[in-house]
């Protein structure tokens, strides 16, 4: 069972859209002393919301292959293994498409001439930084890099190496690989879903991603309409934790348009998220708190 003082949620959506990144910013800031983890490196917007003070930066940087020519005989058995396409043998020669590679080393460790050695690529930064009480890290993959999960590994050890506080990882849309690195280590999945049929069948897809990997995990239910809602009935119809209802609120979109922390700006909304994490709690570590 997770501690509170330590619990790691990821907060997931199937698509864009959905709020997910509203929620993890407002409730790493209503939590008090948090960590709040942007690992939607290819658009991370949470430290818009925050505007943190940066402590540090450093750049994340993967290992790709370097052909020694001199060396190199053409058998192509490098090409041959190479399962991402990321070499090629051209004139008798491979050629290495660095964007491609995934940095498996599986060519290097192969070849018969010990004609491959590595060198290091720039492929993004991570920043961290404070706001308030909520320490903020935040990756971003350079434009045209293959695959962000370089970035996430590392800001996700940054996470874990803070002082004992709960953790809020703000996870990429969608369920792909990303996703899946994003929430391997969480105790809990906080899925966000709209009411919309796109929405729905989006977060299906997230939720199996979840069910796949053993997570426990609850629903917010975001921008809920007065009327009937397809994303309850289908949660209800699964047996899924509802673990709150947000209404469709103008005013809390026109707050996070000027990327305005919505809990910092008014009572009403830091009541709401207040009562959200203290049913997170209750969720995640069955621990009954009083938060006001
Ligand atoms: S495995 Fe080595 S020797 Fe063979 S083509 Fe690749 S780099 Fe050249
Ligand atoms: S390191 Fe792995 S992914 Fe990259 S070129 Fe070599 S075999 Fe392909």
């Amino acid at each position: 069972m997770a501690d509170r003082r330590d619990m790691k949620v990821a907060v997931l959506s199937g698509k864009g859209g959905t709020g997910k990144t509203i929620v993890s910013v407002n409730l790493a800031a209503v939590a008090g002393t948090s960590v709040y983890i942007d690992c939607d490196v290819e658009e991370p917007n949470g430290h818009l919301f925050f505007k943190p003070v940066i402590s540090s930066v450093e750049e994340v940087a993967v290992k790709i292959p370097v052909i020694d020519a001199a060396k190199c005989n053409g058998c192509r058995r490098c090409v041959d293994f190479c399962k991402f396409n990321a070499l090629a043998l051209i004139k008798n020669r491979p050629r290495v498409f660095a964007k491609m590679c995934h940095s498996c080393g599986g060519c290097m460790l192969l070849c018969p001439q010990k004609a491959i050695s590595e060198q290091e690529r720039t492929i993004g930064v991570i920043q961290r930084g404070t706001a308030g009480n909520v320490t903020v890290c935040t990756g971003e993959l350079n434009i045209g890099e293959a695959t962000g999960i370089p970035i996430i590994k590392r800001l996700l050890q940054l996470g874990a190496a803070d002082v004992r506080c709960p953790v809020f990882i703000d996870c990429p849309p969608g369920s792909a690989c990303t996703v899946m690195e994003s929430i391997k280590d969480a105790d809990y999945c906080l899925l966000v879903v709209e009411p919309t049929l796109f929405g729905i069948h989006n977060f299906r897809m997230v939720y199996e991603l979840v069910r796949l990997f053993n997570k426990r995990c609850g629903v917010i239910l975001n921008k809920c309409p007065a009327g009937g809602n397809p994303a309850e009935d289908f949660c209800v119809e699964h047996g899924i934790t509802i673990l709150s209802r947000i209404p469709f609120d103008h005013e809390l979109g026109a707050l996070s348009s000027e990327a305005k922390t919505a809990v910092w700006e008014s009572e009403r909304y830091r009541r709401q998220f207040a009562l959200i994490y203290e049913t997170l709690i209750q969720e995640v570590c069955h621990e009954a708190v009083a938060y006001s």
